[in-house]
């Protein structure tokens, strides 16, 4: 990937009134990247990408898509095009008229227009379609005609608001791969927003995790699930989430115990400072059951689910360590049982900054 940068965000801040939306947010994407933004509810996805688009006046800070200061240009002059989650389709417009429809208003000449939106719903798999009108579409075939109109202008960057989150959990999957795909074979800028961090980690090269209007942390997908900064991310980032479990370094750091009934005590990767609170974060697919007296976390069984090919096991009083299977096992509510996790794999936490140690 080409380091030069399509969009830049400098220091950049949003209020809305007295509410502080956006707090200082940098932020540089590279042409080509594929740049998710997640968090929960609230934290400023929306907003960022809202001001991305020109949507939303930025208060503070600098905002350049290809070298050029953004801050004051309208949205149609950003070279910017967005995809909602609600479609946003004129509903008496066919597939081709909705199409060609920001063509037309730029006057390209009519069969000109045509022909790049019939290449277009080529590419996308519309071209059967182009007669029908949206209420005649399938959700999926509805959100392809909004990425559809996307596609025909061209546009530097694409930015995408949930745009999946009406759809069924199969097609959802399916769609994931489909705009990743189009992403590559044009070339494109995309910025995603979505609250479904498996939906982020699986498309994006690039993933920043947002909360309360404040960047958390950003970075490839594998190295904030590997090396997240603070408990915050650590939880949002893996599914299910990671356990947190109150602990105690020991005399020489080299070592945790948990406060949990038989006070296991966990080897560390490395040494850290002695007899200090830590929050222990276990990952529920790296800890792995053996048979009683043969590993480190002595506990009974709670809770078991199935999907079949995953089994998901909660432990401790109140199923409060969740593990996570991909074997089946013989194992039944109420059985004690062993749990062991590499020493590797364990994640230190400061419990009053709540900033990994
Ligand atoms: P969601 O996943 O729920 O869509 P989000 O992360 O996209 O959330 P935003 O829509 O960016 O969140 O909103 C961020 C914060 O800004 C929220 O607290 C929201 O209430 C507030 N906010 C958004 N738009 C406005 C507005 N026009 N006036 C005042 N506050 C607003």
């Amino acid at each position: 990937m080409t380091q030069e940068l399509q969009i830049e965000l400098n220091g950049v801040d949003k209020h809305y009134g007295a509410f502080h939306a956006l707090k200082d947010i940098q932020l540089a994407i590279p042409k080509g990247a594929f740049v998710a933004l997640v968090g929960p509810s609230g934290c400023g996805k929306s907003t960022l990408l809202r001001s991305i688009a020109g949507l939303e006046t930025i208060s503070g800070g600098e905002m350049k898509i290809t070298d050029e200061v953004v801050n004051n240009v309208p949205p149609r002059h950003r070279d910017v095009a967005m995809v909602f989650q609600s479609y946003a389709l004129y509903p008496h417009m066919t597939v081709i008229d909705n199409l060609t429809y920001s063509l037309r208003l730029k006057k390209t000449p009519k069969a000109e227009a045509r022909k790049i939106a019939e290449e277009v719903a080529a590419t996308i798999g519309l071209e059967n379609l182009l007669d029908r009108f949206p209420r005649e579409l399938s959700g999926g075939q509805r959100q392809r005609v909004a990425m559809g109109r996307a596609i025909v202008r061209r546009p530097k960057v694409f930015l995408f608001d949930e745009p999946l989150s009406n759809l069924d959990a199969s097609l959802r999957v399916h769609m994931r791969k489909e705009i990743r795909a189009l992403h590559d074979r044009l070339g494109a800028t995309s910025v995603y927003v979505t609250h479904d961090q498996i939906e982020a980690m699986t498309m994006a090269d690039h993933v920043v995790v947002m909360r309360a209007g404040v960047i958390e942390q950003q970075g490839a997908p594998l190295e904030l699930y590997d090396r997240p900064a603070s408990q915050f991310v650590a939880g949002f980032i893996g599914s299910p989430a990671m356990n947190f479990v109150d602990g105690v370094t020991n005399a020489d750091g080299t070592a945790v115990t948990l406060e949990i009934d038989g006070a296991p005590e966990l080897k560390l990767p490395r040494q850290v400072a002695c007899n200090q609170k830590v929050t222990v974060g276990l990952r529920p697919e790296h800890l792995s059951i053996s048979a009683a007296g043969q590993g480190t976390i002595t506990t009974k069984i709670s809770v078991i689910e199935s999907t079949g090919s995953t089994t998901y096991v909660g432990a401790g009083d109140t199923g409060k360590i969740t593990i996570v299977l991909s074997e089946r096992r013989d194992i039944s509510v109420g059985d004690t049982i062993d749990l062991s996790i590499n020493a590797k794999d364990i994640h230190l936490f400061d419990p009053h900054s709540q900033m990994a140690i």
